[in-house]
């Protein structure tokens, strides 16, 4: 069968680039399904989808024109309807909507096949909310990735100034601890390690540290 390794964990603990990294060393494909969250929502604003009507939110996700392009180093281009929007889907507007809409089962459900399509050969990584105890339930290896909401709210600040964008480090620390509280308390694939995943706290711990850790315990 095809090995298949899940990040899970909330927003900003480095699942993102971690998992890009692995995928790029390892020669294996790359599921990034936040982004097929966010992508829902972005069209659904687009086309004016009330963000509270599961059955129309639903349709929205199971007709979504979405393709992936890897490009060069820690990149993927993101493209809806054939226009490119990695730059549009990462802002806090579209990931607050986005966690909004995943509360709904309806959504989750015409995401699942899309995602499960993604392990082929020779192996992939995914990086989520609910890869290692809904999409990949008996995946070869399972990481919970987690770090302080302080420190994930200093990342993200970094982040933005990198881009030479404007912000606030109090108000994007409340915005994480809101996404944490919505995804870890609703009904619907709450955000949790699997039983059988192994917990990370990259709090202390750089990019290449948590790689490491990730290459020795898929060798083990
Ligand atoms: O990881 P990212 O911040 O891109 O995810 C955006 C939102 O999509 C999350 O806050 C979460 O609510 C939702 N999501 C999810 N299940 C996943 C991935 C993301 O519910 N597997």
């Amino acid at each position: 069968s095809i090995p298949v390794l899940t990040l899970d964990g909330p927003g900003g603990a480095g699942k993102g680039t971690v998992s890009m990294r692995l995928a790029r060393q390892l020669g294996w494909h790359l599921l990034d399904s936040g982004a097929l969250y966010r992508l829902v929502a972005l069209a659904a604003i687009r086309h004016k989808v009330d963000l509270a009507d599961e059955a129309h939110l639903a349709e929205t996700a199971a007709a979504l024109a979405v393709e992936f392009i890897a490009t060069d180093e820690d990149l993927v281009q993101v493209m809806l309807e054939g226009e490119d929007v990695s730059q549009a889907i990462r802002t806090e507007a579209v990931g607050g909507a986005a966690s909004q809409i995943a509360a709904f089962p309806q959504v989750r459900q015409a995401l699942l096949e899309r995602q499960r399509v993604f392990a082929q050969s020779p192996g992939l990584v995914c990086d989520g909310r609910d890869m290692g105890t809904v999409v990949f339930p008996s995946a070869t290896l399972k990481i919970y990735l987690t770090a302080s909401a302080e420190e994930r709210a200093l990342r993200r600040f970094r982040q933005l100034q990198e881009k030479g964008m404007d912000a606030n480090i109090s108000s994007l620390e409340q915005e994480i601890r809101d996404r944490d509280e919505r995804d870890m308390n609703r009904a619907a694939a709450p955000l949790k390690a699997a039983s059988d995943a192994i917990v990370l706290d990259s709090t202390d711990l750089d990019i290449d540290a948590v790689v490491n850790k990730i290459h020795e315990l898929l060798k083990a």
